[in-house]
């Protein structure tokens, strides 16, 4: 894609040949058109500071629903936008792929967009057992909900043993740095600034300028106003040069809001006009 100042952007698939067999296996049948994975095509990971080149691996989240988790390297800066596990596994098996990057220590910066699961659960796991280093930065919502859930989401586990400890989450959470809404936070020459993704509370998308270079990130987002969330704003400074977006229900068109109201309150109706009790699941992705 090419972008405003001669900066060319490469969009990384995973290398597969470093991962585990059982990974591979598991990998293919999700990907059963990929390039055979015994041909590795890409060059070090890093990218070096006057290097035009802008990188964007998804460690997960790419070609499925769940563990979003991307890689942002350019000039030198190695960024993971969200860190996501993937709902519907459970243990390593829920991870985003970090065995395919060189090192975690050289990852300078994590942003983390929401509290659903497949956009934070595998925060805890990369802090606290490899040797990451870098900032951690979402919302004051986020946080505090990302914390309950997670630790809800610990007991959960039941087919294997946890990815992390309820102390571990805790270690986690402690290093995590909050940001409000429309501030610019810059680290290591990396500027970013949240802008309300009318997703859940909390939810944002991340504008991050490297350079001059500037890169939406949006992770999941609505532009419908709710009843208790206003849609996601258009963040300020023009177009980006690039734009990471979430497509999961891209190519769905859902019914209007006024219809799916009414119909959800006349299910609720019927059941308590007949001395019924209506559970409603809450689901946290
Ligand atoms: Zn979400």
């Amino acid at each position: 894609m090419p972008i405003s100042t001669n900066v060319d952007v490469f969009y990384r698939t995973i290398r597969r040949w470093k991962l585990p067999k059982a990974h591979i296996h598991q990998r293919r049948r999700f990907f059963p058109h990929d390039p055979p994975f015994e041909t590795p095509q890409m060059a070090s990971s890093a990218t070096t500071a006057d290097d035009d080149t802008m990188v964007i691996m998804p460690l997960g989240g790419g070609q499925e629903v769940g563990r979003s988790c991307i890689l942002l390297q350019f000039r030198g800066r190695n960024i993971l936008l969200d860190c996501g596990a993937h709902p519907g596994r459970e243990g390593n098996d829920s991870l985003p792929f970090f065995d395919s990057l060189d090192d975690p220590s050289e990852i300078d910066l994590i942003l983390i967009t929401h509290f659903h699961i497949d956009h934070c659960a595998a925060l805890p796991y990369f802090t606290e057992k490899t040797n990451f280093r870098g900032k951690i930065y979402m919302t004051h919502a986020t946080k505090a909900v990302m914390k309950m859930l997670l630790s809800d989401n610990i007991k959960l586990q039941t087919r294997s043993r946890p990815l992390y400890t309820e102390a571990e989450l805790q270690c986690c959470v402690d290093k995590i740095e909050v940001i409000d809404f429309h501030q610019t936070v810059e680290h290591k020459g990396v500027r970013f600034t949240p802008t309300a993704a009318g997703h859940v509370l909390g939810a944002a998308m991340f504008t991050v300028e490297i350079d001059g270079i500037r890169v939406l990130y949006t992770g999941d987002y609505s532009m419908e106003e709710d009843r208790h969330l206003m849609q996601a704003e258009v963040p300020p400074g023009g177009p980006p040069d690039v734009l990471i977006v979430e497509s999961t229900f891209g190519v769905i068109t859902l019914p209007p809001k006024e219809e799916r109201e009414s119909r959800f309150t006349a299910v609720v109706e019927d059941i308590v006009s007949r001395g019924g009790t209506a559970t409603l699941p809450s689901t946290s992705f």
